[in-house]
């Protein structure tokens, strides 16, 4: 017998991470496969992975946890061992050799950052330590600090080379941080580990860095996108299949000072939070650039994001500003739809 079964699947992640909701609706039948879910949390964040399977699949699954356990043992600079470490603790004192998925992180970084004027910069380590971002109590650092921790960033001031693998930074207290890129790279690695254990239709989703192949039985995956104001409603819906969503967003890692909320994510010409935006969402061909340009557009404001999303087609996206309104890349019309009370607020570019 042929039963509906409605699967919403609410993503509560960690006090500080933001979410995104995904919203299944699959048609499930006892000889069909079944829609499974798993959820580790590894890299500061609820790590899941919702598959079409059967749970023999389980040994893949747990491979693909394991590809980005792996990503963060080397890629989290606050861990002692890991390459991100050492690569910061040498800072000018020459190269440090690091495995060729911390090289070809590091180099995407670099080339993100480049393609994006400098809004992705990887060089921030010294202003989110100072911020306290890598820690669970961040503080509102004085002018004169934010001036000296800038001086010690800048893109220039790293070499990274693909074929040696090494990496280094060229002044003392530089500190490279991929926090805004690492995730998005793992989570193309737990895909790949699923694609080559014959999983064909799966999400995974480290905290609102996502990427979807295939889809349930019959149509393809629906991820909520959650409204800024209200951890558990969505403003929108996108379809996705055989691509990536990544959001980033004021509203999970900030504190509030004088009215003024101070969030996460830096723009490099200031060190100051970024202003304009609430929350930007980037569809892309893999997580990792889908990652590292969230976090990019949210740095350049709208008007800018919108100019630079017009030379590059390939990449959409679906902003919010301060004042809810939202845009999004006309290209997506076909593959969105909007809460009922946001619907009055879109415009297309
Ligand atoms: P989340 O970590 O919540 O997924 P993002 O992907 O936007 O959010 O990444 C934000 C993280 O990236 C920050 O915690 C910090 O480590 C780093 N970061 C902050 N500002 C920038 C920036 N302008 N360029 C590159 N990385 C940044
Ligand atoms: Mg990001």
């Amino acid at each position: 017998m042929m039963r509906r079964l409605n699967l919403f699947l609410g993503i509560p992640f960690g006090p500080r991470r933001f979410l995104i909701l995904l919203c299944l609706l699959v048609v499930a039948a006892c000889d069909r496969p079944q829609v499974l879910h798993k959820g580790q949390w590894i890299m500061g964040t609820v790590v899941e992975i919702t598959w079409v399977g059967s749970p023999a699949s389980n040994r893949v699954i747990k491979q693909a946890f394991d590809a980005i356990r792996a990503v963060d043992n080397a890629m989290n600079p606050d861990k002692p061992n890991s390459e991100l470490f050492r690569i910061n603790a040498r800072a000018g004192r020459g190269p440090v050799t690091v495995s060729p998925n911390t090289c070809r992180v590091t180099h995407e970084g670099l080339r993100i950052g480049e393609e994006t004027g400098g809004a992705f910069d990887i060089t921030l380590g010294p202003l989110i330590r100072l911020w306290g971002w890598d820690t669970q109590h961040p503080r509102l650092p004085s002018g004169e600090a934010i001036s000296v921790a800038l001086k010690k960033t800048g893109l220039g001031g790293v070499t990274c080379d693909p074929d040696t693998h090494q990496v280094s930074l060229k002044r003392k207290g530089m500190a490279i941080d991929l926090g805004g890129i690492a995730k998005g790279f793992a989570v193309d690695q737990a895909a790949k580990v699923l694609k080559t254990g014959k999983i064909d239709n799966f999400i995974v989703n480290a905290g609102g860095d996502l990427y979807a192949s295939g889809g349930p039985p019959g149509r393809p995956w629906r991820i909520g996108i959650q409204d800024p104001d209200d951890s558990g409603a969505i403003f929108a819906v996108v379809t996705l299949s055989g691509r990536a969503i990544a959001t980033s967003g004021d509203y999970e890692h900030f504190f509030i000072r004088n009215h003024i909320r101070y969030h996460h994510i830096l723009d490099p010409a200031t060190g100051l939070p970024a202003r304009g935006l609430r929350s930007v969402s980037v569809l892309a061909g893999t997580t990792m650039e889908a990652d590292a340009l969230a976090t990019a557009l949210f740095v350049m404001g709208r008007k800018k994001a919108a100019r630079w999303l017009a030379r590059h087609t390939g990449i959409q996206a679906v902003l919010m500003d301060d004042r809810h309104r939202i845009f999004a890349s006309r290209s997506l019309k076909p593959q969105v739809r909007w809460k009922e009370k946001f619907k009055q607020l879109v415009t297309y570019f």
